[in-house]
């Protein structure tokens, strides 16, 4: 009966294992051309500075709606796109059409007004990064202290000579430098020293229990304070209560984003809302 238990399971294994090969080769393959059909579009969530409520920018989040496999998550097709190579196209297509909505944006009068785009540890490597990003803002005559690139821990850790060289560049070139996702990979606010970055984006994990888990309330107080004596601002991501604004903002914690005060939307939804700020 084991055995039978035994292959069962191995079974079981193999046929799981096989579903989720093919399904990212369905999704490879569906992404290509994904662009050319209109597929994409880019989702626009608020970051807010705590104290004043004060809208500071957007975060561009990709989306993607195949007409036969549906609304297709983006933590699920970025990975995909990152091995296959197809992460540096998309990628040029969020920069070119973040940079272009965030314009608009600016000419409608809300000139201070930031964007933030996630940037791929494989788009992080290739030289040619900062090339491009020096041409888009150019293209749309754009200060480059509009836009924060959020890089997670790891694009750091991978090769840390030429991370800090990289980062330097993106430095001298104006943008701001965000770690997305802080707390979640291996580095440490030593480490982070070396590195020219404005802004630390807690991680959701933090301040998901923060308002009943004592440990969770204990390390964002680090966190924070450390930021703060390193002269970096903090934002704290997926803030959903407001039993958590309470905390974060009793630490002192610089900015929020989350559902409570505004989830990711198309542009129009957001050029509306800040016609009605205006
Ligand atoms: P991220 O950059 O950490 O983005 C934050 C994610 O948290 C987004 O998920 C957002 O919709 C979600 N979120 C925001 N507020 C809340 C909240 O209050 N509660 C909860 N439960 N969730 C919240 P999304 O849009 O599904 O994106 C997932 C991840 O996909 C992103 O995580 C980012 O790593 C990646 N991604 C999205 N767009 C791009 C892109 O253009 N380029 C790259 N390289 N990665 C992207
Ligand atoms: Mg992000
Ligand atoms: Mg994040
Ligand atoms: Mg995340």
């Amino acid at each position: 009966q084991a055995k039978a238990l035994g292959r069962n399971e191995m079974h079981f294994f193999t046929s799981n294992l096989q579903e989720r090969m093919s399904r990212s080769l369905t999704l490879e393959n569906a992404l290509r051309g994904a662009i050319e059909r209109n597929e994409l579009s880019l989702h626009y969530q608020p970051q807010w500075l705590l104290p004043e409520q004060r809208l500071v920018g957007f975060e561009a989040l990709l989306r993607w709606q195949h007409p036969e496999l549906g609304t297709i998550s983006p933590s699920e097709f970025i990975p995909i796109a990152e091995s296959s190579g197809q992460i540096i196209q998309l990628g040029e297509w969020v920069i070119a059409t973040g940079l272009q909505q965030l314009a608009s944006w600016q000419q409608d009068g809300h000139s201070d007004l930031r964007l933030a785009i996630n940037i791929s540890a494989v788009q992080f490597r290739r030289m040619e990064l900062v090339v491009r990003l020096a041409a888009a803002l150019h293209a749309h005559q754009l200060q480059p202290g509009c836009l924060e690139l959020e890089l997670t821990e790891g694009v750091a850790m991978e090769n840390p000579v030429h991370a800090s060289q990289q980062l330097k560049v993106l430095h001298d070139l104006g943008v701001r430098l965000a770690i997305d996702d802080f707390g979640t990979g291996f580095s440490s606010l030593a480490q982070l020293r070396h590195f020219p970055v404005d802004t630390l984006k807690i991680d959701r994990s933090f301040i998901e229990y923060v308002d009943t888990d004592n440990s969770s309330l204990e390390m964002l107080r680090s966190i924070i304070q450390l930021a703060h004596n390193l002269s970096v601002d903090t934002l704290a991501e997926g803030v959903e209560t407001p039993s958590q604004l309470k905390v974060l903002s009793e630490l002192g914690c610089g900015q929020i984003q989350g559902f409570i005060w505004g989830k990711p939307q198309p542009a129009d939804a957001c050029t509306r809302y800040l016609q009605q700020m205006a």
